[in-house]
């Protein structure tokens, strides 16, 4: 593959475009039989945009049921040096979503504050169930209790990009998830 300025951005590949695939292949099973295992018919789709974007069409994809979806806009911080504490729901979701099977998707649970969040807010609707997704939980970052019911992998704790990821809107389009280099994680110029 030809190098690009954007690869060059990365310190090093943390998890490839095939790793993704095939785990994405086992999630998409997993979630499957668990429903249909418990009669449920259909599935509804929360994903929190923009970050779960990429990661939320492809394992929808391998999700073999009837599945209705929508997306709920979250803000997010640009680095791990400025965190803004209290995540901020923009959108509202449009779909129904009293009684019921509910599936929150989300890029990454980093301190848990914005899945602990939507969690509480989409119980209010009174789903019959509700769980999560993540495709990725970084390790030793918790600042609450809220642990995702399906994690695609576990990283250490660096700043990710790629595959919906972004650092200031860049990067979400790469195959991979990488490592930035350090010296780009600051404020950026472009
Ligand atoms: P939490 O509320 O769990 O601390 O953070 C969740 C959100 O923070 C994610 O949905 C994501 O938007 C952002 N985030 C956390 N860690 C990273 C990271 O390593 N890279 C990127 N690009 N975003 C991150």
């Amino acid at each position: 593959m030809i190098e690009t300025a954007m690869e060059s951005d990365l310190a090093r590949i943390l998890v490839n475009a095939d790793a993704i695939d095939k785990r994405l292949d086992e999630l998409g099973e997993t979630i499957t039989n668990h429903y249909q295992s418990n009669g449920v018919e259909e599935l509804t789709l929360i994903c929190i945009t923009n970050g779960s974007i990429i990661f939320a069409a492809d394992l929808l994809r391998r999700i073999n049921m009837y599945a209705r979806v929508d997306c709920v806009r979250v803000s997010s911080y640009q680095n791990e040096d400025s965190p803004i504490t209290e995540p901020e729901i923009i959108d509202q979701i449009r779909l129904d979503l009293t009684g019921r099977h509910v599936l929150l998707v989300d890029d990454i649970l980093d301190t848990g504050k914005t899945l602990e969040k939507l969690v509480m807010i989409l119980q209010t609707f009174e789903p019959q169930t509700l769980e999560t997704c993540v495709l990725l939980e970084k390790q030793g970052r918790r600042q609450c209790r809220y642990e995702a019911t399906y994690v695609g992998f576990k990283i250490p704790n660096e700043f990710v990009v790629g595959y919906g990821l972004d650092f200031a809107e860049r990067y979400r389009n790469l195959p991979h998830i990488g490592v930035l280099r350090p010296e780009l994680q600051n404020p950026p110029e472009w």
